[in-house]
This record gives C-alpha cells, sequence and structure tokens, in this order.
C-alpha cells in the first residue's frame, strides 16, 4: 500500500486525453486562501499574470483562468484590496468567510464554489510559484487527475520545521493507511471529478493532504523549488501545527487506539513470567518483605487487563471512527467497453 503516484509525463495509451470533446474553452481555477495578507495579495496577482498567457494556451483554445480569493476572516485591509480588484477585472472573484476558521477550511470553501474543469489552491505568498502552473496544466491535459505538485528541497524552512515536518509524515505513513507523499503540500492540480469527490465527503474534520491520498485517481507530479515567503508571515504557530497533526493522524488511522491490546498481551506474558518468578522465590526463601509478592502479583495482572480491555474498547471506537466519516466504499475513476454501456459518456 506504499505505491506511490506515477511521475508525468503519463503513458497516453491507458488516458483519454483533455480537451478533444469540449467546444467550448476548459476553465481553470485557482483558490486562493487568504488571512491577513494585505502586502501579498498584489504580488501574487502580477505572478499569475505573468503565467496566464502560457496556462491558456495549455488549456487550448478558448482557455481561461479565473482566480478565487478565501478570506479566511483576515482583519487587515486584505478584503477591502481584493473587492477592489474585483471591480476592476472580471477574473476575480472573492468568497468572505465569516471569521478565521483556518487554511483547511478556507480551502473547503474554495472548492466547493469554484467552477473551473480543473482547480488549484495556492498560497497567497508566492510559496507555491506559478510558474509551473502551465505544467501542471498540460500533466493534466494528458489525462492525469491529480498533478501534484513536489518541492525539492526545503531550504526556505527553519530547521525546527523542516525537521517537525519529516518526524510527523514520517510517523503518519507508518500509521496511515493511504500514504502522504513527501513534500507534496496543498499546491496540486485538481480535476473536476475529484473536486466534486471532495466536496461530496461528509466528514467534518477536514485534513486534506489525507484526504487527496485517500481519493487515488491518476496522479502525476511536477517539481519545484520552494521559495521564501515574498512578504509578510507565516501565520501558522506550533500550537496550531500540532494540532493540525493531531487531526491528521486521528482522521486517517486507528492504530493508536487498537494498539493497546497487544502491548497488553505482552505485557500480561511478562507479567505471568514475573508473578512465577516472586511466587517462586517467596515459596523457596521465605517472605521478606510482607504482602509484596501478592500485592505485585495482583498490580501485575490487573495492569496487564486493563491494558487488553483498553484495545479492546479502541477496537469498537475505531471501527464507529471509520463508520462515522461515511466516507464511500470506492471511487470509479473511468469505465470502459460494456461496463460504461448505460451511461452517456462514460465519465
Ligand atoms: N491561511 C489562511 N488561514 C489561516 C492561515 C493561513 O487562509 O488561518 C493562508 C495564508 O494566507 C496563505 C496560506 O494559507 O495564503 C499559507 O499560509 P502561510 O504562508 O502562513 O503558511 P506556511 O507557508 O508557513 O505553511
Ligand atoms: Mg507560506
Amino acid at each position: 500500500s506504499t505505491e506511490l503516484p506515477r511521475t508525468w509525463p503519463i503513458a497516453a495509451t491507458d488516458l483519454s486525453p483533455r480537451g478533444m470533446s469540449d467546444t467550448e474553452g476548459l476553465v481553470l481555477s485557482i483558490v486562493v486562501p487568504v488571512f491577513n495578507e494585505e502586502e501579498t495579495i498584489v504580488l501574487f496577482l502580477q505572478a499569475v499574470d505573468a503565467q496566464t498567457n502560457a496556462i491558456r494556451s495549455a488549456l487550448g483554445s478558448g482557455g481561461q483562468v479565473e482566480i478565487l480569493f478565501v478570506d479566511d476572516g483576515s482583519r487587515d485591509r486584505t478584503v477591502e484590496i481584493i473587492e477592489g480588484l474585483v471591480a476592476q477585472r472580471s477574473d476575480v472573484g472573492l468568497i468572505c468567510l465569516s471569521r478565521n476558521f483556518g487554511k483547511d477550511a478556507a480551502l473547503a470553501a474554495g472548492l466547493a464554489h469554484a467552477r473551473g474543469d480543473a482547480i488549484i489552491p495556492m498560497d497567497v505568498d508566492l510559496q507555491d510559484p506559478p510558474d509551473i502552473v502551465p505544467d501542471m496544466v498540460t500533466a493534466w491535459m494528458r489525462g492525469a487527475k491529480v498533478v501534484n505538485a513536489r518541492r525539492k528541497r526545503r531550504g526556505s524552512d527553519t530547521w525546527l520545521k523542516r525537521w517537525s515536518a519529516t518526524a510527523f509524515y514520517g510517523l503518519y505513513n507508518r500509521m496511515a493507511d493511504y500514504p502522504i507523499q513527501d513534500n507534496v503540500g496543498d499546491f496540486r492540480l485538481l480535476d473536476r471529478s475529484v473536486v466534486d469527490v471532495l466536496n461530496g465527503m461528509p466528514e467534518r474534520i477536514r485534513f486534506m493532504k489525507g484526504l487527496f491520498s485517500w481519493v487515488g485517481f491518476t496522479q502525476a507530479t511536477v517539481e519545484y523549488d520552494r521559495p521564501k515567503r515574498t512578504a509578510g508571515t507565516s501565520k501558522w504557530v506550533y500550537w496550531r501545527l500540532w494540532n493540525f497533526a493531531l487531526d491528521g493522524i486521528t482522521g486517517s488511522t486507528t492504530m493508536p487506539l487498537r494498539i493497546w491490546t497487544y502491548v497488553g498481551l505482552v505485557v500480561v506474558f511478562l507479567a505471568q513470567l514475573y508473578a512465577a518468578i516472586i511466587i517462586g522465590r517467596t515459596l523457596i526463601f521465605g517472605v521478606d518483605a510482607p504482602g509484596y509478592a501478592s500485592i505485585m502479583v495482583v498490580i501485575l495482572v490487573f495492569g496487564a487487563f486493563n491494558m487488553i480491555s483498553v484495545g479492546l474498547l479502541g477496537e469498537y471506537v475505531g471501527r464507529i471512527a471509520v463508520e462515522v466519516r461515511q466516507r464511500p466504499l470506492y471511487l470509479v475513476e473511468h469505465l470502459t467497453g460494456r461496463a460504461a454501456a448505460g451511461t452517456d459518456s462514460g465519465t
């Protein structure tokens, strides 16, 4: 289950390229969550505008790019600036959340409102460089449903952030059934069919990276160097990152709940061994401290049984957690031949 997505370019044989049957132009939506970003918005837009022609030619004739900002409860001039832009140009939109809900929630709002045939979530601070977007679009046009943008180095991050990220993703991938690809963030191109699936997921706690890997679909990867933040400061604090990590792990694993049965079984075995030694010693050498042998044996045995029963509860709670997420049992990417009969387009 540690299979990683294919890398771009994809073999053209098993895929149906985009844009062949569409007579109207394809639309790419760029979804940008923003939180107190008054300094970065205009710089971001300039950098995207510099790529618009390349993106449109990758999209084929009639291709369009739209930019959808999601204001995540900013308290500075962010909304004012974006509304000024919306008044000037028709390709910019704004979704205003009622308060700060966090980047994942802002992203979910953006995905729900974007109408593009492909959607790319991007950070506004240009750490997700717009100049690889044309390549991502090209990979999508060749048939990939998800195009991951993978950073080659994290040189621009602090060592603590790099270390904690490596530790977290290492731990996560050891526990989760669906591994997260190394060094891939939220910056990725998503086909409309994948976005529809994500929008339809009923779960409340949305660890987007986990969801992205859970949905599967034909994936491709484009690499880039992660630059430093253009302006402003990172809004993440370590307490938030810690909770983000907890959401990620509890959202996609049941292992920490269920491990206790096995720990308990090992402890029972060791406890029995030790109990036998204590009892044997008491029988042979007599009582040195009155009550020690009996109390020790009782503590060991009860401790082990407690662990086993916690693990047993974990088995049930873990299954409840999976049921509550209500994820679909499977997702179909496409149907071929007779399987496609009865549907209009086979998609
Ligand atoms: N962001 C957001 N809500 C938040 C925190 C951040 O919408 O509560 C946005 C932020 O404006 C930026 C993106 O998420 O567009 C990434 O944030 P940041 O650069 O601060 O994170 P980092 O790059 O340090 O992970
Ligand atoms: Mg950033």
